[in-house]
């Protein structure tokens, strides 16, 4: 083996190029990234853009790091093909870079609604939140009563933006397309928590909203509701989940469904190609079936794991992950597989007018569960999940 292609810079693919390197110092190592930045964490964005921590400490590497690991970087570069037969990955400079093992590490891509006024924004990466911050300031220089802003969302983007609003004590609007926060996951308790202290935070929130109008040509005005009323902001944050982008290796006969399918050692149905974090759908022995997930732990996991599969030590994948995050100064965890369809039963095992604990279950055993208001039980369901209790 002399050459590792990884695509996608990320904390998945970035983890995998530096236990590689540990593991062997004379292959090459070469990460493909579209966007123009070392490794940056996406969980402090939201620090970084509420003034938190300077822009400098979202960086997780630094460009002397690679060529001191002799891990070379592209960036601004994109794969648009692979050709899995010849062994190459089609580049969007029109290279052809050969590899004899390839990791496909390219995370997920944003939902938009497309075409949106000035004011409008997203939260992927860090172009994103320099733009956000820059808009913040904008809005903040404004009189108290025109800083307003709308949010389009009812999942873990959607709550970074409230609290950022919140943050900056600019009026928020939540518009979401179901009932309430995470509609499709969890409880109508669980929902009417979070709602409550939403609510309770001065936020107004306009549940069942399938499409909202934006106002305003070049810049937003306003988000005009089913009902006609009209809500003026001058800011609008969309969060409204993710999708893969399968657009450079659809056609190169890799399984794909709801993510690369990958099994429990991360490897594609083809030989030397693996996949990891948010791309990969693979199977988790902790609960059973095929997953995806989309959170830092996981993928950064995943990128250590792949190396040691890479390098013969080969041992399925195995970590219960979850996803920390909180509305205001409420803690909300979610852990494992909290796929509502996916399971037989969902018990609620706690429901008081702050807190809510729910916990899924399949063929008897528990896969996942969602904490809010009370994560006490962490550490104990996460336990049970891996069959350690
Ligand atoms: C604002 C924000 C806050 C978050 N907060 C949390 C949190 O608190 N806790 C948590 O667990 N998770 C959080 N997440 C999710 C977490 O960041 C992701 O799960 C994690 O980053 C996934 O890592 P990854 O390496 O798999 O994918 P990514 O981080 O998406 O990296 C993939 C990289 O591949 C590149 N790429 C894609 N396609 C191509 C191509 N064709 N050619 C070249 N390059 C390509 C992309 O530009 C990207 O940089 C947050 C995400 C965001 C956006």
């Amino acid at each position: 083996m002399e050459n590792i292609v990884i695509l996608g810079g990320g904390i998945a693919g970035t983890t995998a190029a530096e236990e590689l390197r540990k593991k062997n110092a004379d292959v090459a190592i070469t990460i493909l990234e579209q966007e123009h930045h070392p490794l940056y964490s996406r969980v402090l964005l939201p620090h970084y853009v509420k003034g938190k921590i300077p822009r400098e400490k979202v960086f997780l590497k630094s460009w002397e790091w690679y060529s001191s690991n002799r891990i070379e970087l592209m960036v601004g570069v994109r794969a648009e093909g692979i050709d899995i037969l010849n062994r190459f990955v089609k580049t969007s400079e029109g290279r052809e870079l050969p590899f004899d093992v390839l990791i496909l590490a390219g995370g997920g891509e944003l939902n938009v609604i497309g075409g949106e006024p000035r004011g409008v924004s997203y939260l992927r990466g860090i172009d994103d939140a320099d733009e956000l911050a820059s808009l913040l300031k904008e809005t903040l220089m404004r009189p108290q009563d025109e800083r307003r802003g709308v949010v389009y969302g009812s999942g873990f983007i959607a709550l970074e933006y409230i609290n950022i609003f919140k943050h900056f004590g600019i009026s928020c609007d939540v518009v979401m397309r179901g009932s309430g926060f995470w509609s499709s996951t969890l409880s109508a308790h669980s929902q009417e928590v979070l709602a409550k202290k939403a609510i309770d935070g001065g936020v107004l929130l306009h549940i069942n909203e399938t499409e909202p109008t934006i106002l305003g040509e070049r810049e937003v005005t306003g988000v005009r509701l089913s009902s006609g009323a009209e809500i003026p902001c001058s800011m609008m944050g969309v969060g409204i989940g993710m999708h893969p982008d399968q657009s450079y290796y659809r056609d190169c006969g890799i399984e794909i469904d709801r993510g690369i399918v990958v099994n429990e050692y991360l490897e594609t149905s083809h030989a030397s190609v693996y996949a990891i974090g948010d791309a990969a759908q693979f199977f988790d022995g902790n609960v059973g079936r095929k997953v995806v997930y989309g959170n830092w732990m996981n993928a950064q996991s995943q990128g250590r794991a792949v190396a040691k599969t890479i390098f013969g030590e080969r041992a399925p994948f195995n970590l219960v992950s979850s996803y920390a995050t909180h509305l205001f100064d409420m803690h909300i965890v979610f852990i494992g597989d909290v796929d509502r369809k996916a399971v037989d039963e969902v018990r609620q095992v706690a429901a008081t007018e702050s807190a809510s604990v729910e916990e899924f279950y399949r063929g008897g055993k528990i896969v996942g569960a969602v904490l809010i208001g009370d994560i006490s039980s962490r550490a104990t369901i996460t336990a049970r999940i891996a069959g350690r209790e």
